[in-house]
């Protein structure tokens, strides 16, 4: 008996929904979501796909009362968070009170401020420690199977990881003349601001896409390719202290680069509120309701992503190793299985692995942990058959 309640009835709930139904450790599943007619129509695909009926319910998951009320009425036994950043701690706060445990792909971010990091949802640890809760971190693709990549390579290639790039292309066309792949008020919040890696013991800030190079993706090509900061950095070297330079680089078109640049400067990418006709508006949130949803970009999507790990260092034999792990994902076949294109996929597929992970006593122990802190190998024993196949080249030139 495992009952899952998945928040959040956006492009990633879809697909998680699906594979979740699929998945016969999960004998309950309940899809809760600001918007329920959003989460009935979820509902309506997966039960004429997958043949089974999950329960939907309206929920605000800014108020902490009302997710306890919802908790303890329908009594999860894990609270999986594909709502919003923004979320993120009143759902581990209601999961405490409520008894629950918790999982999310995405780590918190103050609605007021573009910044996001650990320090808040770790500063739970103790309390889910004592509650004998598991909170599971950042478990999509990015962060999420990239920290696993890490953790696979750590314990099965290398004595001493020194260098890792995390390399993210979306090699995918939607035919639109801008939009962002994931919810875009996250999106352009993530990629306008100023870049960041770690290199021996420090932070070296950058400014927005300041460094930037092609890398060449398998099967796709070279790409021109950007550094930007990505959340999964701050975890992986905390728990892994023998890398000694450690960056993010994402792929990102000139037409996309040029729409943004063009949002940023008319103020239209800014998070404080102004007035408009008496009215209190935030303009990147009125921007998002007249940008395509991610979700209704899946149809015409075709082409790949391509995501994966560079890493250089002392392998297990004591001779220097270079290795690179990825997955590329077909936008048209994510679409076909889940009716959303591969952005949602590779987020949504990993979040349910590891909710099954959980469910199944693989993955254990209480607390507030990153998916890198669990053993890597059951879920990457089944991550290919769930749909994300990776592969694994040995002693290549990285190019970064
Ligand atoms: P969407 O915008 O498509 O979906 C978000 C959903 O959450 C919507 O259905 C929305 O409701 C719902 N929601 C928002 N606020 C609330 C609230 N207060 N109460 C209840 N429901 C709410 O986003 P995505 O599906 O693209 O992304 C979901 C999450 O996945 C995000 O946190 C994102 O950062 C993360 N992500 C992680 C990635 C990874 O690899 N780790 C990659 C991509 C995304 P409504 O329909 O009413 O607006």
């Amino acid at each position: 008996m495992f009952r899952l309640l998945i928040i959040g009835a956006g492009g990633v709930g879809t697909v998680v929904a699906h594979k979740a139904a699929a998945n016969p450790v999960f004998t309950e599943i309940m899809l809760a979501s600001r918007t329920k007619s959003k989460a009935d129509d979820i509902a309506e695909a997966v039960a004429a796909k997958i043949g089974r009926r999950i329960e939907t319910a309206q929920i605000d998951a800014d108020n902490v009362p009302e997710l306890v009320a919802l908790m303890r009425a329908w009594k999860p036994d894990m609270a999986l968070n594909v709502a919003l950043p923004y979320q993120d701690l009143p759902i581990m706060d209601a999961c405490l009170e409520a008894g629950v445990n918790y999982l999310d792909t995405a780590n918190y971010e103050p609605k007021d401020e573009a910044k996001f990091e650990y320090s808040w949802q770790w500063a739970y640890h103790d309390r889910y420690q004592k509650a004998g809760l598991t909170a599971i971190l950042g478990c999509g693709f990015d962060p999420g199977v990239s920290a696993i990549y890490v953790a696979w390579a750590a314990k099965h290639h290398f004595k001493e990881i020194h260098t890792l790039d995390i390399v993210d292309c979306n090699a995918g066309n939607h035919g639109m003349a801008f939009a962002t792949n994931f919810n875009p008020e996250i999106n352009i919040r993530e990629v306008t601001q100023k870049g960041k890696y770690w290199e021996d013991g420090r932070w070296v800030e950058t400014e927005p896409h300041e460094i930037h190079q092609p890398i060449t993706y398998p099967e796709i090509g070279p790409r021109e390719s950007y550094l930007i900061y990505h959340e999964e950095l701050e975890s992986i070297i905390k728990h892994f202290p023998t890398i000694r330079r450690a960056r993010f680089w994402m792929t990102f078109g000139q037409e996309y680069l040029t729409h943004l640049r063009v949002i940023q400067n008319i103020g239209m990418a800014r998070i404080d509120p102004v007035m408009y006709n008496g009215v209190e508006i935030v303009p990147i949130q009125f921007l998002k309701a007249v940008l395509p949803d991610p979700k209704s970009l899946g149809e015409n999507y075709t082409g790949l992503t391509s995501i994966g790990c560079r890493m250089s260092g002392i392998g297990k034999d004591g001779q220097p190793l270079t290795y690179y792990i990825y997955n590329n994902c077909d936008h048209e076949q994510a679409y076909r299985e889940t009716g959303t294109q591969a952005v949602s996929y590779t987020t949504g597929v990993p979040a349910a692995l590891g909710a099954a992970m959980f469910a199944r006593g693989l993955w254990t122990g209480p607390g507030v942990l990153n998916v890198e802190q669990f053993d890597p190998d059951p879920f990457m024993a089944e991550i290919g058959e769930q749909g994300l196949p990776f592969h694994e080249l040995f002693n290549v030139d990285l190019e970064v």
